[in-house]
């Protein structure tokens, strides 16, 4: 499953650098994250970068792209082949 981020964002900035997928970026209203690109930082790290920096845990699971984690690795493959 990728991580969406919610409305309590506060715009920090904190968490950008350290996707490893480049999947974060500054949205309309909030920072968004491209599911296209996030693995859950599945092929990078243990454990989602964004949920580690958050200052306000607001990179949550996102329901509307439910993916296991041998997808997410075949992401992660497709990507690093791009
Ligand atoms: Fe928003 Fe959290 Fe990213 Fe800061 S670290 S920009 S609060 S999602």
């Amino acid at each position: 499953m990728g991580r969406m981020i919610t409305a309590e964002c506060t715009n920090c900035d904190a968490c950008v650098p350290d996707c490893p997928n480049e999947a974060i970026s500054e949205g309309d209203d909030i920072y968004v994250i491209d599911s296209n690109l996030c693995t859950e930082c599945v092929g990078h790290e243990d454990e989602p970068q964004c949920v580690l920096v958050c200052p306000v845990d607001c990179c949550v699971p996102d329901p509307d792209h439910e993916e296991t984690k041998e997808q997410l690795q075949a992401k992660y493959e497709t990507l690093q082949a791009a």
